[in-house]
């Protein structure tokens, strides 16, 4: 059974301090990605303390299109993200967009400027950034700010009706030039835009700002946690301004968390995207991605993701979690539910020649050691067979346990095998090895007679089904002696090796996002993308060792 209760966190408490004071009597929170990328494991973090928190205190949460910018934003990513968040394995309860509350919006803005609180200002972008001050230095009052409530409201009635271009007008909120915090100089609420928007069309060509548009969104939908990441920790008495001022009636309270940072990842989407358009990945769902939907390519499960989101917890200070620890949740989930057979990467021809000619018998073997239940499969075993290259020497160092001139080794569920001759092409490289087996070893009969110390796997060859297997390496590596001037410097070269080998033939069956533990070689998932009636591609998800401790 899957233990959704986290333990307490900071959140939780003020949650519970929320609950007994009656300051509000339901738990309503919300995912709000603005859909301008795909969503990523940073993401995931947020929707499962948003949803697994509504969940323990039997409330409610919404999946919220946070969609104000017309510019970057599309309906290819609202897809996207929905399919993501169900696949997570969550369902919202309503499924809102931001841009469906432009019209409110746009009221209480006006509310805000009949009551003096808020005026339409004529300075450029850069003036405003110069009148704003600095951390030391209180800001400058800007002329426009003395302007009459009635001047106001026919400029911004004219701003929405299209009259100035792009940056010509802004409005602003009325509060105080001189906060120590800088987000409270009268800062920008509504700019002019004339964009299509995914959504509302060519309705609007001004639209709120974040910081306005945000809080109202929480309010409008009852949300009463807004929880959010630390950069917005100053914007929070603004975001309690916004609530205030424009006189909604739910009063919703933000809270701020830790983003998730990961060793050698990079999460922003502005970076993600860089590395899609300058072609260092195949797409926002190629399976070196941190997006969720990279992620359930390489065959990562949310029965994973969850586990993980879960335990890394949230915490009010930065800190960087090692990519290692989301692996090894894979490897968890995946220990007992995945079928364990043979793959050879690299393979290498074995021909037993005092094994008959034509003959093909079936072995036993379990699916999975560790899961009975799973009982056993069927694998051919004939005079030719392939094992994997590195598990053969010439000239083996010492405690090389595997095949090498004159060594017996077992072959994974068959029989013991002895290298009797190495065949090499006219070049010298090795191309086939011939070896001896011995009938009396043969796996699950008890054969005590003498000992090996080497086992190998290995995947018969007449039935064998071809098979390409992509390897990957960490698309970012970290490189601390060098000064470097871009994140793209960091890209590894070598994040992916593609190989053309064998599996089972009983894996006829293997479908897209089927997974399998290949023996020795780790966990890998049937790719949904390139997968052919003709070749099964897959994925390595992730090897079986690792050094990472929980
Ligand atoms: P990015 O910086 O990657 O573009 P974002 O914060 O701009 O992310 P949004 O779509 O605005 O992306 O985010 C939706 C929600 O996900 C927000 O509540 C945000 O706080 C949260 N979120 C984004 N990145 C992370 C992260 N790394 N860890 C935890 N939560 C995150
Ligand atoms: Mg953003």
């Amino acid at each position: 059974m899957e233990n959704k209760t986290t333990s307490s966190n900071f959140i939780k408490n003020i949650i519970n301090e929320d609950l007994k004071s009656g300051e509000y009597n339901e738990i309503v929170t919300r995912f709000p990605p603005e859909p301008n990328g795909y969503l990523h494991i940073g993401h995931a973090k947020s929707i499962v303390l948003n949803f697994d928190l509504a969940d323990e205190y039997n409330g409610k949460t919404n999946l919220r299109f946070d969609d104000t910018n017309p510019l970057k934003e599309d309906q290819e990513f609202v897809d996207s993200i929905k399919e993501d968040v169900k696949w997570l394995g969550y369902e919202w309860e309503n499924l809102c967009f931001a841009s469906n509350y432009f019209d409110e919006m746009y009221d209480r803005a006006v509310l805000l400027i009949k009551k003096g609180l808020a005026y339409v200002e004529d300075l450029s972008v850069d003036e405003i950034r110069e009148y704003r001050g600095t951390l030391k230095e209180p800001g400058k009052e800007s002329p426009s700010r003395s302007r009459s409530v009635e001047e106001n409201l026919d400029l911004f009635e004219r701003m929405k009706n299209g009259e100035f271009k792009n940056g010509e007008k802004v409005l602003r909120a009325k509060i105080d030039m001189a906060s120590p915090n800088i987000n409270m100089r009268d800062p920008v609420i509504y700019r002019i835009s004339h964009a299509n928007h995914h959504n509302t069309g060519d309705k609007w060509c001004i639209y709120p700002m974040y910081a306005y548009a945000h809080p109202l969104e929480d309010a409008i939908e009852g949300v009463t946690h807004s929880i959010c990441t630390l950069e917005f920790e100053d914007q929070r008495p603004l975001y309690n301004w916004v609530v205030e001022h424009s006189e909604v009636e739910a009063k919703p309270k933000q809270i701020e968390f830790a983003r998730l940072n990961l060793t050698n990842t990079v999460m922003s989407k502005r970076k993600l995207k860089q590395l899609i358009d300058e072609n260092y990945v195949d797409g926002w769902d190629d399976p070196r991605m941190p997006t969720i939907s990279g992620l359930r390519r390489r065959g990562f499960t949310p029965e994973a993701i969850r586990a993980f989101c879960r335990e890394i917890g949230v915490a009010k200070s930065y800190s960087t979690v090692d990519v290692q620890m989301l692996e090894h949740f894979v490897r968890e989930d995946l220990k007992l539910k995945s079928p364990r057979t043979m793959a050879v990467l690299k393979p290498l021809k074995v021909v037993i020649t005092n094994y008959p000619e034509g003959q093909v018998e079936m072995l036993d073997a379990e699916i999975n050691p560790e899961n009975p239940e799973m009982g056993t499969r069927q694998i051919p075993f004939s005079r030719e067979i392939y094992i994997e290259q590195e598990d053969f020497m010439e000239n083996p160092p010492k405690k090389y346990f595997r095949l090498f001139p004159g060594n017996e080794v077992r072959l994974k569920h068959a029989y013991f095998i002895k290298c009797e001759d190495v065949i090499k092409d006219e070049e010298g490289n090795v191309i086939e090895l011939h070896c001896t087996y011995d009938p009396e070893t043969k796996s699950g009969t008890g054969f005590t007679g003498r000992k090996v110390k080497g086992t190998i796997h290995w995947v018969e060859a007449t039935n064998a089904k071809s098979a390409e297997f992509r390897l990957y390496d960490s698309l970012i590596v970290e490189n601390e002696e060098e000064e470097s001037e871009s994140f793209l410097d960091h890209v590894n070269p070598n994040s992916l090796e593609i190989v053309n080998g064998f599996v089972e033939p009983n894996m006829d069956e293997a479908k897209a996002q089927d997974k399998y533990q290949f023996f020795r070689h780790g966990y890998f998932n049937v790719d949904p993308k390139e997968t052919t009636a003709e070749k099964l591609v897959f994925n390595r998800i992730v090897s079986l060792k690792s050094s990472f401790k929980l």
